[in-house]
């Protein structure tokens, strides 16, 4: 797991000044780095902490079509290209396999749920389809008796795949380097400069930086940054929970989950398990100045949600971390390097226990690791990809909701069409900064 402890990579000299600085290293922000460096623009990645420190290391790695909402349909499309592209030219070091993903059902209600997805993908050309109780236990390596009790089938997307997160970031990160983008961990940006309303430049940790154009990729930090030059995003984040297992039988190489249990099969042999039905939220200053706007999924996922009081201190939401700062003063950005939760025990001892019972044949399930990482979502579970209003040369890509890592590579091309002020190749409208105060009706998307 990457920590603060990890040592540090990335440590190029801050220059004077830059074409675009992107604020945060991970997934979303390292694949614009590369993206935007090819167009020949000078860029550099800042960091407070460690390349793919936070979510982007910590995730599932799952690359999905399936259950996507519809606007992200054919950027995810054109992600997974990406992604078996640079893998490709990574010479396999992201892990990246289009080895499928299915979501099993156990009840009628779930299953039908399950199979609304396939008539939107027929309708976008993906090759998602429906297995029966035999065909799940045959793709499982089940015998059916075995299964008889549990399942009633699955909807599966066999072009569907996975990567390893914790090495795939960091070695895109590499190659953004090799081809010139200058990249600084332990370095947090405090705040924008601006002059009419224009970005001028970044106050960092390490200096002034004079850019006109930055994106913030912050992930879970990007309402606190914001929030700073008074500009207000509803976003929250939840505790998502990893196991990591030793190497077990294989059951197939695809992403599976059921209501209650996740699981992958990792490229070292064993599985990344994970409890759906297991989120954790803080209760902070944004979830209850947000409470309504959120409204919604808290009655969506009322049974999964666990509640948990008080934010620990110097996390986003906490009251430490809300206190005003002054640009040559420490921020809350350095005081947390690498957000790094620890995971319940009992929730790791769940997914033990889940999986053992799944599949009697793993007889043991012994966990070799386990973490924990701050989800950030936005209240309709899609991202704001937009320009920010208030600063003019300040994009925004945050609230990914749980499945930014999949889609991070498109999103790198579109926000490098906005660097570029050109039209985005897909519709993005969506994702607007405004959707929350523009009057319009909040649409929930299929999840996190
Ligand atoms: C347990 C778990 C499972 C998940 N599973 C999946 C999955 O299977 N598939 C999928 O597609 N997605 C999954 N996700 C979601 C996915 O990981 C995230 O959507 C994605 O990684 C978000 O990337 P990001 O670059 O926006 O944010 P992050 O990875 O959080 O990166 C933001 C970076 O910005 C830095 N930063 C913040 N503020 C500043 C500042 N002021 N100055 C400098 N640096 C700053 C932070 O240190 C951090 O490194 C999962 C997430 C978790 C936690």
């Amino acid at each position: 797991m990457i920590t603060e402890n990890t040592p540090i990579t990335f440590s190029d000299k801050l220059p004077q000044d830059v074409d675009v600085a992107i604020i945060g290293g991970g997934v979303i922000g390292i694949f614009t780095a590369l993206f935007i460096n090819r167009q020949g623009f000078k860029t550099i990645v800042l960091e407070k902490g460690r390349i793919a420190g936070e979510q982007s290391s910590r995730n599932w790695g799952w690359i999905r079509q399936q259950g996507r909402d519809e606007a992200e349909i054919p950027i995810m499309q054109h992600a997974s290209r990406l992604w078996e592209e640079i893998d490709k030219e990574l010479k396999g070091k992201c892990g990246f396999q289009r080895a499928g993903l299915m979501y099993i059902a156990s009840s009628e209600e779930k299953l039908q749920q399950r199979q609304q997805w396939l008539s939107t993908a027929k309708s976008y050309g993906i090759d998602s389809l429906e297995l029966d109780r035999q065909q799940l236990a045959k793709t499982l390596n089940q015998n059916q008796s075995q299964l008889y009790h549990q399942w009633l089938g699955a909807v599966c997307t066999p072009s569907d795949a996975r990567a390893e997160p914790w090495q795939a970031v960091p070695e895109v990160a590499k190659l953004c380097h090799q081809e010139g983008v200058k990249i600084i961990e332990n370095c947090a940006v405090r705040e924008c400069q601006t002059s009419n309303g224009k970005l001028t430049a970044l106050h960092t940790e390490k200096g002034l930086l004079k850019t006109s154009q930055a994106v913030l990729a912050g992930g879970a930090w990007s309402a606190l940054f914001l929030k700073h030059h008074h500009i207000h995003i509803p976003q929250l984040s939840v505790r998502a929970s990893v196991a990591q297992t030793t190497p077990l039988p294989e059951l197939w190489q695809g992403n599976t989950a059921d209501e209650k249990i996740g699981f992958r099969r990792r490229l070292d042999g064993g599985y990344s398990l994970a409890l759906p039905d297991f989120i954790e939220l803080f209760l902070g200053n944004n979830t209850l100045k947000n409470a309504r706007t959120w409204l919604p999924v808290g009655k969506k996922y009322w049974n999964d949600l666990k509640f948990r009081m008080p934010v620990p201190s110097d996390y986003p939401d906490s009251s430490t971390a809300h206190q005003n700062w002054q640009a040559d003063q420490q921020s809350p950005f350095e005081k947390m390097r690498v957000l790094n939760p620890t995971p319940p025990q009992k929730a790791i001892e769940m997914m033990q226990q889940r999986f053992g019972e799944r599949f009697p044949i793993m007889k043991e399930v012994p966990i070799l690791n386990s973490w924990a990482g701050m989800i950030d979502a936005m209240p309709d579970l899609v991202p704001i990809v937009d320009y920010v209003p208030q600063i003019k040369g300040l994009i925004l890509a945050t609230g990914m909701s749980g499945h930014g890592f999949g889609i991070a590579p498109a999103f790198g091309k579109i926000i490098t069409e906005l660097l570029q002020e050109k039209p985005p190749s897909y519709n993005i409208n969506r994702f607007r900064f405004n959707r929350f105060n523009d009057g319009s009706k909040l649409i929930l998307g299929p999840g996190i």
